[in-house]
């Protein structure tokens, strides 16, 4: 119970690694607040949650629309009466060289990966400096570290992203609020079936050549990141401040031969 009586706030909850976060965060205690564009899969995690006795709450909303991310602070406020973490994990893949990038794909990728951490942030930052108290975990990448060939745009979002989180970190320190982001490597998820289809040919093959370039042998699934979250939610991690943590079976810091 790591995160007993804790309020917690997931973005993009409904698959993936937001997903398997949920599930462990409310196995450890915390009131979890599933939020998903989508509500059937919103629903989905809530309901897994439920029948393992576990909280949680869904909050269908869109990270990029202002107005949208103000009533979903508003609703969890009012249910729980406080967010003590807030983890802004939803995003969207962009793949393409910068000549080849379409103009419209790039504006989405920008508007999801980066507003959609900005918003929900800068809504529920006001409560946190109230309390006194907070952490805030933005989903970076290994990517923010190491080029990649064809993801432009994605390479681009995840390194603003890790740049504003060392910013807010200063900003906010005073206020006893803890920023920190979440650096994974390759985890096989619905977002990365989908990239591996839309850049490949033969997407079995393509998991095989990423493999080599992680050290682990194989690609890390979504629990290996939800267990990193957990440390950086609970107050195990007080001193960890505007880092970035690494999940990347070594892709950033080793080298296969
Ligand atoms: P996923 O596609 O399985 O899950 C992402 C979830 O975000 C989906 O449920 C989707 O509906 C939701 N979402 C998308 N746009 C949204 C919006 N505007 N508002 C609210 N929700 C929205 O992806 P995943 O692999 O679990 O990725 C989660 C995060 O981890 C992303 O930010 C991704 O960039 C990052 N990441 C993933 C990997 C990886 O290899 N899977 C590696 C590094 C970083």
């Amino acid at each position: 119970m790591r995160l007993r009586e804790k309020v917690i706030l997931i973005t993009g909850a409904g698959s993936g690694i937001g997903k398997s976060t949920a599930l462990l965060f409310a196995k450890e205690g915390a009131s979890v607040i599933v939020n998903d564009l989508d509500s059937k899969s919103g629903d989905e995690t809530v309901a897994e949650i439920r029948e393992a006795n576990g909280e949680a709450f869904f909050i269908q909303a869109d990270v990029t629309d202002a107005k949208s991310v103000i009533s979903m602070v508003e609703e969890a406020i009012n249910k729980y009466k406080r967010i003590d973490v807030l983890f802004n994990n939803a995003g969207i893949s962009g793949i393409g060289k910068l000549h080849e990038v379409d103009l419209d794909a790039w504006d989405k990728t920008m508007n999801v990966n980066i507003n959609g951490v900005m918003l929900p942030s800068k809504f529920v930052l006001p409560y946190m400096m109230e309390q006194k108290k907070g952490s805030i975990i933005n989903m970076s990448s290994c990517i923010a570290e190491m080029g990649l060939a064809n993801r432009a745009s994605y390479s681009t979002t995840k390194g603003a992203i890790l740049a504003l989180t060392k910013s807010m970190q200063v900003d906010y320190a005073e206020y006893n609020i803890r920023v920190n982001a979440i650096l994974p490597g390759t985890i096989l998820t619905p977002f990365v079936e989908n990239y591996l289809k839309q850049s490949y040919e033969n997407p079995e093959e393509a998991i095989e050549q990423i493999k080599t370039r992680q050290l682990s042998g194989a690609l890390g699934k979504p629990e290996d990141v939800a267990f990193a979250a957990l440390f950086l939610a609970s107050d195990e991690s007080k001193f960890m401040m505007g880092s970035p943590l690494y999940i990347d079976g070594g892709v950033v810091f080793g080298k296969n031969a």
